[in-house]
């Protein structure tokens, strides 16, 4: 028996329409205690998810709304139980006062990721679909949406849990045969799995690969702006932020500190690290930037280096350049194009180089352009990249123990010190998909969530 739960599913700014949502075992129940259909028709006899205009009611039967509800009954629902939607305007007053009368009928408030959880919960969906709910209500480029809604759809749970499947067949046939001698079951051949084993391991390492894209995907593509001081990497991030995120003086050396803000480019977020005039100086407090800036540019997938296009490449400039040429993506960017030209694009060792001019913006399309077909990444966005650092885990530590698994066999190992390993990539594997997963660990997954979802 699942309590009634119920929590505004929409925002809580003021919107057109708001949903208060309900779900548990007698939830309609509750939900007809607050509901007067226009039709005269209890909930519990109307049509399942159909919607049914009539208004809600306070305890002294003043009317707080007139909306719509819907009823959606188990199992043909999100959460697998019975539940009930109601459609209300979407004042944040009228959506408070409708979930403290539903509270007074009878329903408890839901805590975070509670309906999404009792839908894991119920097998209507598994982990790997639960935890892509998140992701596409947090989604905020396109590629991540479409990757998390494949996600939601079951694509990662399509390529996990047949292998999932298997490991268990191969465990419980090792199991049946040892412990039931005397049955007439197939004998056990280890040798008869490695084709298995190996496919699965292939297709675990193909999956692990996407992980670089996914986490640009779910983070944006770390940008460190590096120059000397005053070549206008501060403006370049102003102007690709859209205002003024950071003061821009013509004094060298002003920015002393790294400074992160993420920004769209065209259709790339970016997380843009603007570093201290990369500069050796005796000036501790530089000092640290500088040392900042060697490591933003450890870190960054991408390095924006900024030049003084108006001014000859000085040596302080080339310094900066040798140091980019270890970064495996960097684009040289002619800044203060509007003073005139006096860099030769052809001494700047890039796979790209663009002018630009971070006062009027001019070049910045271009740069867009760029970043977008670098990063674009190999593997579609549909639901095949590896975006959640748990799950990567995990499939790494099932991928591993498969890894052994196929070297115990080579080495004609003994199947119980095979069957090990097997089980630790069973346990692995399950943990994706939730079919091990532990309690405490479900738990925090979902406490990720939003009231509502
Ligand atoms: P940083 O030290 O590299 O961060 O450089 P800033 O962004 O602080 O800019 C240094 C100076 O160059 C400021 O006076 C800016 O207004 C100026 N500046 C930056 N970009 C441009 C540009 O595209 N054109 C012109 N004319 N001046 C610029």
């Amino acid at each position: 028996m699942s309590h009634t739960i119920a929590a505004v599913s929409t925002g809580s700014q003021i919107s057109a329409i708001g949903i208060i949502r309900l779900s548990g075992d007698d939830c309609i129940t509750v939900a007809d205690r607050v509901f007067t259909a226009q039709s005269g028709k209890s909930l519990l006899d109307i049509p399942d998810r159909k919607l049914v205009l009539g208004v809600l009611r306070d305890r002294q039967e003043r009317v707080i709304d007139q909306c719509m509800a819907v009823v959606s009954r188990n199992p043909h629902s999100y959460t697998g139980e019975d539940t009930v939607e109601f459609h209300c305007h979407g004042s944040p007053a009228v959506l408070a006062a409708g979930l403290d009368a539903l509270y007074r009928a009878g329903a408890l408030p839901a805590k975070r990721g509670e309906y999404t959880k009792r839908a894991f919960l119920n097998g209507k969906l598994d982990l790997t679909q639960a935890e892509a709910v998140i992701d596409l209500i947090e989604a905020d480029t396109a590629d991540a949406a479409a990757n998390a809604a494949g996600q939601v759809g079951g694509v990662l749970q399509k390529k996990l849990a047949p292998i999932y499947d298997d490991l268990t067949n191969l465990c419980s046939h090792f199991h049946a045969v040892l412990d039931y001698p005397d049955e007439d079951i197939e004998d056990f051949a280890l040798d008869s799995y490695a084709s298995m084993l190996r496919s699965h391991a292939k297709a675990l390492y193909a999956l692990l690969q996407t992980y670089g894209q996914g986490r640009i995907l779910r983070q944006g593509v770390a940008a460190a702006i590096v120059g000397k001081p005053n070549v206008g990497k501060s403006s370049l991030l102003n102007a690709l932020a859209g205002y003024d995120r950071v003061i821009v003086t013509d004094i060298p050396g002003t920015t002393r500190d790294t400074v992160e803000e993420s920004v769209m480019l065209g259709a790339t977020r970016l997380r843009l690290i603007d570093t201290a005039g990369i500069r050796e100086t005796a000036d501790t407090v530089e000092a640290m930037g500088v040392q900042r800036s060697r490591e933003a540019m450890e870190n960054a997938d991408l390095v924006l280096f900024v030049c003084d296009g108006s001014q000859p490449l000085t040596q302080e400039d080339q310094d900066i350049i040798d140091l980019c040429l270890n970064h495996e993506n960097a684009i040289a960017l002619v800044n203060k194009s509007d003073l005139g030209a006096r860099v030769d694009p052809s001494d700047l060792p890039f796979m790209a180089v663009i002018s630009i001019c971070a006062k009027t913006g001019q070049g910045l399309d271009q740069l867009a352009d760029m970043v977008e077909a670098m990063f674009a990444g190999q593997a579609p966005c549909d639901g095949s990249i590896l975006t959640n650092a748990r799950q990567y885990d995990a499939c790494r530590r099932s991928y591993e123990a498969l890894l052994r698994c196929l070297r115990g066999l080579q080495l004609g190992q003994t199947p119980d010190a095979v069957l090990t390993d097997v089980e630790e990539a069973m346990e692995a594997m399950g943990e994706v998909t939730g079919a091990t997963v532990r309690e405490d660990i479900t738990a925090r997954i979902f406490e990720r969530f939003c009231v509502g979802k």
